[in-house]
């Protein structure tokens, strides 16, 4: 894709939420919001119903339904079908119960716990639903009974629970933080204490966010610095563009960005920022700008079609190329929606004669990451401009609308940020890294206005309801290079080129073609290189003319994360 002269918008978080709402309602049964888990780049492509269609994906369907609709001010059509499907499985003991199926068994797995929770809290919060609240009482109750979790998974409750915990003041609740944050931190430790740590990203990260805000409401500021390493280990093993890797000290060639990193990244780095680390806030908006958006299906046109495609009770064939538009990429590598081949090990089925539904297949995408791309988009929508008493504070330099404020951001075209004022305000926007207090310049019309340094951020006075004013500062443009791969294997290099927070193109090297999965028997290709599907970062011609404005969507967000 090219940019025409004139058709460039800035990157509008609503807009690229809205872009979900092809794959929230088409790459699911829109009756009963049985999801796909699975898509395959087989001839034709498949999308294939799986264990976690259950619970898992449709549990984060929900939220991000809700969340989409939040942001936009629209529905999702099959929002109702996401919640009546997890609500169906929920039983007396307040769990949340997968059935016995062909493809699972009847029991209850505690992480698919923590993704429920994320949809009963985007409505037990942000609509006020008595339903949602009274399910999510269930279920917290349930959890304080508990053993407390042992390892990552089951610790991805704990984010959710505190988030309970701050919105209704749960005593269980309470009990249930200080529990698992004694287990994960003391007892049975999921981090080094260098922050540093082995496997299943999604999942630490998950629970390291959660444990941030444990921390910061219990009080206890050592685990919220403990967390803080982690989030600096993790950045130090990613890219300064937001490619997070699935699994972190892996042991062959292959590395992958899963989009439910970059949710957690955002997520941990959003929780440390409450603790004071709003310089945080560049990481985030340097990954929003770039990995995050580039991570969504832009188009099908990589994945096989056929015109004689039948589907079967758990496949679908056909219309794969367009359901799959706005779902997320489970395996980026930096330039290309998928990193490489691989299948999934045979441990992954219920019975060995799923196999030849399942197995020697190459994984196209995972849809546990689909609706956490548009959790992710949410997250930063919530907290990227924000009223706090009489300051407006300006995190993302993005466009974002407030009933007290417009916020509309000229990058990558122009360093500026102009802000209309429909309220009396202060106005405090944070520097960009490598931008002094004094390179920044802010004027209403022709008259300057002073700027007071403080604490990463530029403030104004108290300026009058009505007003826009435009702060300015300069934006560099620079090349760097970025290297990724698992110490000790293959690494890929590439060079980056940047314009302010903005990458304008990603250049691989000589990138091996070819590597070594520890799942696969034989070496597995390689989209390192310049060649491979759906290429990301098609910016070229991104900064000719002049970018136009969308609408926005005023709302000062629920406020569910
Ligand atoms: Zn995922």
């Amino acid at each position: 894709m090219t940019h025409e002269p004139g058709s460039q918008f800035p990157l509008s978080l609503e807009h690229e939420a809205l872009a979900s709402v092809n794959y929230l309602t088409r790459l699911v049964e829109p009756e009963t919001g049985f999801t796909f888990f699975d898509v395959y780049l087989t001839d034709p492509a498949e999308a294939a119903h799986d264990w976690p269609d259950f619970l898992d994906v449709p549990g984060r369907s929900a939220e991000a339904a809700a969340l989409v609709r939040h942001i936009t001010g629209r529905d999702v059509e099959t929002e109702t079908a996401f919640f009546s499907r997890i609500y169906s499985f929920q039983e007396d003991d307040g769990w949340f119960w997968r059935p016995e199926t062909t493809v699972t068994r009847h029991e209850m797995h505690p992480e698919e716990q923590a993704l429920v929770l994320g949809a009963l809290l985007s409505r037990a919060i942000g609509d006020d639903d008595a339903e949602a609240q009274g399910r999510l009482t269930r279920l917290v109750d349930a959890l304080a009974a508990w053993a407390a979790p042992v390892g990552p998974f089951g610790s991805m409750t704990l984010r959710s629970v505190v988030r309970a915990h701050e919105a209704f003041g749960s005593r269980s609740a309470r009990s249930f933080i200080e529990r698992v944050t004694q287990r994960l931190t003391e007892e049975q430790p999921l981090f080094r204490s260098d922050g540093t740590f082995a496997g299943h990203v999604h999942s630490h990260l998950h629970a390291a966010a959660g444990l941030a805000e444990a921390g910061r409401v219990l009080g206890c500021d050592a685990v919220v610095e403990w967390m803080d390493r982690v989030f600096r280990a993790m950045r130090d093993r990613s890219t300064d563009f937001g490619f997070i890797p699935e699994l972190t000290e892996r042991d062959d060639d292959v590395i992958a960005c899963e989009t439910c990193c970059i949710m957690d990244y955002i997520h941990l780095a959003i929780a440390l920022t409450r603790a004071g680390h709003t310089e945080y806030f560049d990481d985030i908006e340097r990954t929003v700008r770039n990995h995050l958006v580039e991570s969504r299906v832009q188009h099908g046109d990589w994945l096989p079609a056929s015109p004689d495609a039948m589907d079967d009770q758990l496949i679908r064939r056909r219309g794969v190329q367009r359901d799959v538009i706005g779902a997320y990429a489970g395996w980026s590598s930096p330039n290309h929606i998928l990193a490489y081949d691989e299948f999934l090990p045979p441990a992954w089925l219920k019975t060995s004669d799923l196999a030849p539904i399942y197995l020697h297949k190459v994984r196209a995408l995972q849809n546990c990451c689909s609706p956490s791309g548009a959790k992710a988009l949410y997250l930063a929508w919530q907290h990227a401009s924000v009223v706090e008493g009489s300051t407006l504070r300006i995190n993302l330099l993005l466009d974002r609308a407030l009933p007290e404020a417009e916020v509309r951001g000229g990058e990558p075209w122009e360093g500026t940020v102009s802000v209309r004022l429909d309220a009396p305000l202060t106005v405090a926007m944070r520097l960009p890294r490598g931008v002094s207090p004094k390179a920044v310049a802010a004027a209403v019309g022709d008259r300057p206005v002073p700027l007071t340094p403080r604490d990463g951020y530029v403030e104004t006075p108290k300026l009058d309801s009505g007003v826009t004013v435009l702060f300015s500062y300069p934006l560099h443009e620079r090349t760097e290079s970025a290297v990724i791969g698992n110490e000790g294997y293959h690494q890929y290099e590439y060079t980056v080129r940047w314009r302010g927070s903005t990458v304008l193109s990603v250049e691989p090297g000589e990138n091996a073609c070819l590597g070594r999965s520890r799942l696969m028997d034989q070496p597995v290709r390689l989209y390192y290189g310049k060649e491979g599907p759906h290429p990301l970062y098609q910016r070229a011609g991104l900064l000719a003319g002049s970018p136009s404005h969308r609408h926005l969507h005023v709302s000062r967000g629920p406020g569910v994360w």
